[in-house]
């Protein structure tokens, strides 16, 4: 027999009116997250954006993506595939439950042929045994949970959720179950008609399909209305919070506009965070988004190492003083901790774990800028470094080195205005510390070698990077603005970088302070030289294992490129960890220059290069170089880290 809508129910169209209050209460709930955020900063910055909302630009990509397919999520397999089959298994049964609101409202005939048999009856069905499964899985790794789940602070919210979903499926298969067992069987209904032999027929099985009935809907409608008031609320946080954020990784840190603040007779506002209400609304939605499921905390190098700091830790805080409404209390920098702060090494491992698009460095950078700033607060080897940057252009403490030593007798051209292609930008990092200075000289032979149009700057100097990364927007925009005025003044349109950071402050903070010229970083130049055949190599076929630079890598996603050229000179072996879930080698956000506590992060990292059995480990970093250098000191004497230039240099032909 034909299915009829509300059969067997009196008074059904109770149900629909219900669902009014319900999405009221959900509305409410919604509302209430977004009266948290809005007591953030407004930061609107340049593309389409949700003026009355003033969140941020809307990148329609991530949120598509990140948001709604939920790409990060299955990273981890097990429970993406959970994750997936739950909510692609609702997201079927939500369709199925409005076409059925559609007949009864509007006639709409779904009950009828091949529609009903398939659709409404098996594809039904299939949903919701998946969605069950996915369930089950995430409620028994609840309440067995891994250590990433319960460190800080867990998330007990789920299991109600969980629990209500159980019911929720349950009771629709049994109703399906009774009503099959009073009417016959539904063709496609493979759970309804399995059900319905064992259930009972007359007037006790009509009775148990109408209790059935009304559970079943006031059940769905409380989820609805629990929704925003529940860990659930990441349903319609998380895409809000994925579409807001750019699709390019990393931190994004943008730059301070000092000119802003020089308004005659204004008060200067506090430069970066020292409480809840500086962050930005965007932050705020992050940390209303955390769903504290610590896969951030299971990939941060400091975490893993023995750090104050944890992305999770962190965000758990920062979540519990936007909840208990402390705005204003001035005691967040305390509890959070500057040995956590500064601990970071802005690797955004965390960002690239989080399911749910959350930025955490971007927060703890934030924080970093108020104790650096504000407060003249940073680890002593790190303020030495940056005093050192402040007085001598560059943070290399101890240094014996001159800032074009690294050539001495070489012949290398000087950048000349309209005669020259390319910038060489040695940097800091090549300049100072005499191992990285044969990167510098390797590259030089390479380009010579290839016959590129070369020139470096007469007097070698920093990109201003590491006084970012440590907190200090004011002396970045200082040195930057110097450097963008030089390169403007000798015509320079295209850069090659040697080091990672200076090629992503030239390509994401330089523009923001009119900057215009293109950077290439030396791996894929390089690449792109052996691809021309303008230098030729010699595969000595030893195993070489490529460690994935941060800013290179993750930041960048330049990936494929140094490997391609490690392919050229050797046979490629990779870590466990690599490309954009590389780990980072403890060098980054400053911390190049501080005393580790705990585990050292480029020892862990050495050691896990050394146990692919590898000859030779390559980067195209050279504070990975360094980090990595010292790391393998623990395990070896044998000097075993090269930057790709030098392989290059010691296997070219001809
Ligand atoms: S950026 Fe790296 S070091 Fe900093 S919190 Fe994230 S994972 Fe940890
Ligand atoms: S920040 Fe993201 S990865 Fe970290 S606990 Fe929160 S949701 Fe999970």
């Amino acid at each position: 027999m034909e299915r009829i809508p509300y059969w067997n129910i009196s008074y059904g169209l109770l149900i629909d009116l219900l669902s009014i209050p319900a999405m009221a209460v959900f509305g409410y709930g919604i509302y209430r997250h977004w009266k948290r955020i809005r007591q953030g900063k407004a930061s609107v910055r340049q593309g389409i954006t949700l003026d009355a909302l003033k969140l941020g630009p809307v990148y329609v990509w991530s949120f598509l993506t990140r948001g709604i397919v939920g790409t990060r999520i299955y990273k981890k397999p097990f429970t993406g595939i959970a994750h997936g089959l739950l909510f692609w298994g609702m997201v079927v049964l939500t369709v199925g439950t409005v076409l059925v609101f559609a007949n009864v409202l509007f006639g709409i005939p779904v009950f009828t042929g091949e529609f009903n048999r398939r659709f409404m009856g098996g594809a039904l069905d299939a949903a919701g045994v998946a969605a069950l499964a996915g369930v089950l899985f995430l409620l028994i790794r609840r309440l067995s949970p891994p250590e990433r789940l319960t460190c800080f602070k867990a998330n007990s919210g789920f299991i109600l959720i969980e629990i209500g979903i159980i019911a929720i499926i349950i009771t629709g298969f049994f109703i399906e179950g009774a009503r099959i067992a009073q009417n016959g069987i539904d063709p496609g209904s493979f759970v309804g008609n399995w059900l319905g032999f064992m259930l009972p027929t007359g007037e006790g099985g009509l009775e148990l399909h109408r209790y059935l009935w009304w559970l079943h809907g006031l059940l769905v409608l409380s989820l609805i209305a629990y929704i925003p008031f529940s860990p659930l609320a990441h349903l319609v946080l998380a895409p809000a919070n994925a579409g807001l954020d750019t699709p390019i990784p990393g931190p994004k840190m943008g730059v301070i506009d000092f000119e802003a603040f020089e308004g005659e007779g204004e008060e200067a506002p506090s430069l970066g965070v020292s409480k809840l209400a500086d962050f930005s609304r965007k932050n705020l939605l992050d940390i209303s988004t955390c769903l504290k499921c610590g896969r951030c905390h299971e990939v941060c190098p400091a975490a893993q190492t023995g750090k104050h700091l944890s992305p999770k830790g962190v965000m758990v805080t920062l979540a519990e003083y936007l909840q208990e409404g402390k705005m204003h209390d001035d005691s967040l920098l305390e509890t959070i901790s500057t040995d956590a702060i500064y601990s970071c090494t802005t690797c955004a491992a965390c960002m690239e774990a989080c399911p749910v698009s959350v930025n955490q460095p971007n927060a703890i950078l934030g924080m970093r800028q108020h104790l650096l700033m504000e407060r003249s607060e940073m680890p002593d080897i790190m303020g030495q470094a940056h005093r050192s940057l402040e007085a001598r252009q560059h943070p290399f403490i101890g240094t014996g080195f001159g800032p074009n030593d690294w050539r001495k007798g070489l012949e290398v051209p000087i950048y000349e205005r309209g005669a020259t292609e390319y910038l060489l930008w040695i940097g800091c990092s090549v300049a100072y510390e005499e191992r990285t200075q044969h990167i510098g000289r390797a590259m030089v032979a390479i380009l010579k070698k290839a016959g590129v149009s070369f020139g470096i700057l007469e007097e070698n100097r920093c990109t201003g990077d590491p006084a970012k990364q440590m907190g200090n927007e004011f002396l970045f925009s200082e040195i930057a603005g110097r450097n963008i005025e030089e390169f403007n003044e000798l015509g320079v349109t295209k850069v090659i970088t040697m080091c990672p950071h200076c090629f992503n402050s030239f390509t994401r903070h330089y523009p923001l302070l009119g900057a215009k010229f293109e950077v290439i970083p030396h791996a894929v130049l390089i690449r792109s030289l052996i691809e021309a055949g303008k230098i030729t190599l010699a595969n000595s076929g030893r195993s070489i294992c490529y460690h994935d630079p941060c800013y290179l890598g993750r930041h960048n996603n330049v990936l494929s490129e140094p490997r391609s050229v490690v392919s050229s000179i050797g046979h490629l072996v990779e870590m466990p960890r690599h490309g954009s879930e590389s780990f980072c080698c403890g060098a980054g956000g400053g911390n190049y220059w501080t005393e580790e506590e705990g585990t050292r992060i480029n020892q862990t990292r050495a050691k896990e290069a050394l146990d692919t059995g590898a000859k030779t480990i390559a980067t195209s970093c050279p504070f990975c170089m360094l980090m990595l250098t010292d790391g393998l000191k623990k395990f070896t004497e044998e000097q075993m880290v090269q930057d790709i230039a030098e392989l290059v240099c010691s296997q070219m032909e001809g």
